[in-house]
């Protein structure tokens, strides 16, 4: 068997699934005061203070025990149970032991990952209609909606905002039983316990809880006993003001193989959806994750990793991860230039930008016309581009003011230092022409 350490801490879980398991007095009576006895090859022996105590368990609680034994040491164990009487002075430390750890270890059982939490989810636009709603779900569980569906693609934080749900829920009541899962585990579970004849174990577990969590349930399609089975679950658990929330990959209606009464369930609460993270959203979770690892990354590089990471926030995160590994391995500092060339991103000042390019790249990008980016309209549509043209012109190719005036059909040079000065103060502040400039820039250096 396994160390002695590996073996108490088995222990410690199969105790903390008992206290889950029995009512809390019933807990403390019965194996308040039992321990883990000697090493034996072959069976778990427990300590008892008495014949009682022994007998008791052996008949009223052995199914209880046994299944505890095995979900706390990851295999079916037989054991036995043995009086030692000396254990009748121990005042039930099982008990105080417990109180202090049963929080976490519980949260483990349930499957949650304490690490994912409402607070250290970074809410934008892409996602703050799915935040409020399972925030909403923490105030009042099983009641106002019930279930909520969450759906997106893949890497946009579903999972993390479902056991942020469960954590908080947990933390207001330790009390309240919380399962995890995925679809896949679920359908796994239930085809195991028909193999195995245990089909009421199966629904006693996935029956009796406060809140159920199962994450990615567009697995369960085309599964027809599975979409069964889990329909009657559905129902008993919402007729039992249990709060159920789904995630999936769509929405319900575009599951492929989904009977249609579990749809009209899903469709029943309430529906959110998470879209790819924008870009201020992606630079908030950068830092967010920067922060909890104690990393420290200047804001410019930051941004350049999530200007040239345009996609979901597990493969930021990701992208981060490798790029600060790297630097740390390389032992380089983390600058803007290493991370261009780590992203493998041209140095844009390296290439002589062609000026001929520049108009007919920026109203391409912008999709407007050459009569438009040169004429007199003030209108914003018009107005950034060709304040776009002005500065790369004059920065990039070193065109003086006159010259960018007679080139912008015919503007006196004060509208272009004015126009360049401008570009310049955005470019420092506003991420959104930050972006635009880059890839305007990497069209033309790539041409
Ligand atoms: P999904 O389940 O939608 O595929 P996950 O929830 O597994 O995505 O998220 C992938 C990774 O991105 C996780 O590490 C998660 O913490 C992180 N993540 C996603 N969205 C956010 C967010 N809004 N704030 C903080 N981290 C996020
Ligand atoms: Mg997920």
């Amino acid at each position: 068997m396994e160390n002695l350490a590996d073996r108490q801490k088995s222990w410690n879980k199969t105790l903390n699934i008992l206290k889950a398991e029995l009512s809390a007095q019933n807990f403390k009576f019965w194996f308040g005061k039992a321990r883990l006895g000697e090493e034996s090859e072959d069976k778990l022996i427990i300590e008892v203070p008495s014949t009682y105590t022994k007998e008791q368990i052996n008949t009223k609680l052995r199914g209880v025990l046994e299944k505890a034994i095995e979900e706390g040491f990851n295999q079916k164990i037989p054991y036995q149970l043995k009086v030692n009487q000396s254990l009748e002075g121990n005042k039930g430390d099982n008990v105080l032991e417990l109180s202090s750890t049963y929080l976490p270890q519980n949260t483990q059982i349930s499957g949650l990952n304490s690490k994912y939490t409402l607070e250290n989810f970074v809410v934008g636009l892409s996602n703050n209609l799915a935040y409020a709603a399972a925030q909403a779900v923490t105030q009042n569980p099983g009641t106002t909606y019930n279930p909520l569906f969450i759906y997106g693609g893949t890497g946009v934080g579903k999972t993390h905002l479902m056991h942020g749900v469960g954590n908080v829920i947990v933390k207001k009541n330790p009390a309240l039983k919380v399962i995890y899962c995925s679809s896949e585990k679920f359908m796994n579970d239930f085809v195991q316990s028909i193999q195995t004849k245990k089909t009421g174990e199966f629904r006693a577990k996935y029956r009796n809880c406060d809140l159920f969590l199962i994450d990615d349930i567009q697995f369960i399609s085309g599964r027809d006993s599975t979409q069964e089975e889990f329909f009657h679950t559905f129902n008993e658990l919402q007729g039992k003001n249990c709060q159920i929330v789904l995630t999936s990959d769509r929405p319900p209606n575009e599951i492929e193989k989904l009977e249609g009464r579990l749809a009209s369930r899903f469709q029943g609460g309430l529906m959110v959806d998470i879209q790819s993270p924008d870009f201020d959203t992606r630079v908030a979770i950068l830092k967010a994750k920067c922060q909890e690892r104690g990393d420290l990354l200047p804001e410019e590089c930051l941004t350049l990793i999530a200007e040239n990471m345009p996609t979901n926030a597990r493969e930021l995160e990701g992208k981060l991860l490798q790029i600060i590994q790297t630097s740390k391995l390389m032992h380089q500092p983390l600058t803007v230039e290493s991370i261009r060339n780590f992203l493998g991103q041209p140095q844009p000042s390296n290439k002589q930008i062609d000026q001929k390019k520049v108009i007919p790249t920026i109203n391409q990008y912008f999709n407007i016309k050459m009569t438009e980016i040169l004429g007199p309209s003030r209108k914003k549509g018009f107005v950034i581009p060709r304040q776009i043209a002005m500065y790369l012109l004059y920065e990039e190719c070193k065109i003086p003011y006159e010259r960018i005036g007679q080139i912008l059909g015919g503007r006196d040079h004060t509208t272009i230092l004015h126009g360049v000065d401008k570009m310049r103060n955005e470019v420092n502040n506003d991420r959104e022409i930050q972006k635009m400039l880059l890839e305007i820039k990497q069209v033309l250096a790539s041409n």
